[in-house]
């Protein structure tokens, strides 16, 4: 698919809110953010033709050092970064933000581009009568400027004494979110010392992938001018709970839900069951893109809330497949939560799984096994069986093996992005696959920061 012809930014009005530089982000296959920034009056060149990128970019491990190559990732060639203007934000302080797609020179998609990956499964779902909302969760854990930990003392599950230990932190966020047009539907500490939740409200597939990417920079800066620092990892401390990047997701046809008014379990029509049935069989071989890297095993436990057992169920936090019903409680509407994407992982890359996993179910009518209403844990073998309940693997090796292997999701995303996910991750296992936990969190804990 070639590039449509890229809108133009008025330089005057970035002028006027004091725009100095632009800054555009492309996030890789390992889950890393890059970036490249550009004087105010080199907008419309960053759209177009772009930027120079060499084909490695896919590649980069979370080691700071590292380039995974492929058959087809590279020294020789070069591609090109074009942010997409109609996406750009003011974050204040002289920035400006927007998201980047990658291009080839002569103006194709790159396929390793992640975004362009979920922008064709967008298309794909429109094709068929689709559209999508897509809404994040981000957990994060503060820690200090070396990444070490903070104290903990003044600290509850949930408690009030982390939003007033952190006020001024929660404040500015709120006010640089609100200003860039991020919206936050709650923003609260969780379960483990100094971890928050920000939750984003429902957007459109690609969009709501793009304000993962600006709520973390803005997350991250607001952290920075507190002398913290944020990490994204989804084991910042080995042996406490883990960090999840929750995905629920929607569809309608027509404007109408799928997941509500109809005649199925909790109010689903035919094709939402099987919207559903197909994410939840597709999870085994999907987790590598979900919660794919070295760390992401440690998670994948029961009893961490993380969805380690793949099976469904209403607000049932130990399934990996969380179900909520619409209603007065819910004004979004009905939808699907997907508890085991972490924040390793690409948020573009693992949009495009579930909502291909989605639309596959779909295709084929999936169906829907029985609803799990139990901790899954408390279950017999035998009930397990019933549900069609499987516990996913915590072992990284048998996840990127059974991703390189599924025919289904290099449906979904393409063999070159697969295998650039897979050699992000196998490089990950190959050299640090056998540290021990505390020593592998510790040496990744700010892997993914900004
Ligand atoms: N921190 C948990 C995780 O790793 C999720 C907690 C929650 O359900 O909000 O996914
Ligand atoms: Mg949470």
């Amino acid at each position: 698919m070639t590039a449509t012809p890229a809108p133009s930014a008025s330089l005057a009005q970035l002028d006027a809110n004091g725009v100095v530089t632009v800054l555009g982000t492309v996030v890789n296959p390992a889950g890393l953010t890059h970036a490249k920034t550009v004087p105010v009056m080199r907008t419309n060149a960053f759209a177009d033709p772009g930027l120079g990128a060499s084909p490695v970019w896919h590649g980069f491990a979370i080691d700071q050092a590292g380039i995974a190559f492929t058959g087809d990732i590279g020294v020789v060639g070069d591609q090109r970064i074009r942010i997409d203007l109609t996406a750009l934000r003011v974050l204040g302080d002289g920035w400006a933000w927007a998201p980047g797609d990658f291009y080839t020179q002569d103006g194709q998609r790159v396929p390793q581009c992640s975004r362009g990956v979920l922008t064709g499964v967008e298309e794909r779902l429109a094709e068929h009568g689709l559209t999508a909302q897509v809404g994040h969760e981000l957990e994060f854990v503060l820690v200090g400027n070396d990444g070490d930990a903070l104290p903990t003392r003044a600290w509850a599950q949930y408690g009030l004494a982390g939003v007033l230990e952190y006020e001024g932190f929660i404040r500015e966020v709120t006010t640089a979110a609100t200003a860039a047009g991020v919206g936050i539907e709650q923003f609260h500490p969780e379960y483990g010392g100094n971890q928050f939740e920000l939750s984003l409200r429902p957007r459109t597939p690609v969009a709501a992938a793009d304000h993962v990417v600006l709520a973390r920079i803005i997350i991250s800066r607001v952290a920075r001018a507190h002398g913290l620092r944020v990490s994204f990892s989804p084991v910042p401390f080995a042996g406490a709970v883990g960090s999840g990047a929750h995905q629920h997701f929607s569809l309608s046809r027509d404007d109408v839900p799928l997941f509500s008014g109809g005649d199925g379990p909790h109010g689903m029509t035919p094709q939402g069951q099987a919207a559903a049935a197909g994410v939840l069989a597709g999870l085994p071989q999907a987790q590598g893109v979900f919660s794919g890297s070295v760390l992401s095993g440690l998670r994948m436990q029961p009893g961490h809330w993380a969805g380690a057992y793949a099976c469904w169920g209403v607000e049932n936090r130990e399934a990996a497949v969380r179900f909520l019903t619409g209603g007065p409680a819910n004004p979004h509407g009905a939808n699907v939560e997907v508890k085991i994407v972490d924040p390793s992982a690409n948020p573009y890359f693992a949009t495009a799984a579930i909502l291909g996993l989605a639309l596959d179910g779909i295709d084929r009518s999936a169906t829907l096994p029985g609803e799990t209403t139990v901790d899954p844990a408390t279950q017999t073998a035998e009930q397990r069986a019933a549900a069609a309940t499987v516990q996913l693997s915590d072992s990284q090796a048998t996840v990127i093996d059974a991703l390189d292997s599924s025919a289904l999701v290099r449906g979904i995303l393409g063999d070159p992005a697969v295998d650039a996910l897979v050699a992000v991750r196998r490089y990950e296992i190959e050299h640090f696959g056998a540290l021990p936990a505390d020593e592998l969190a510790a040496r990744f804990r700010l892997a993914w920061s900004l």
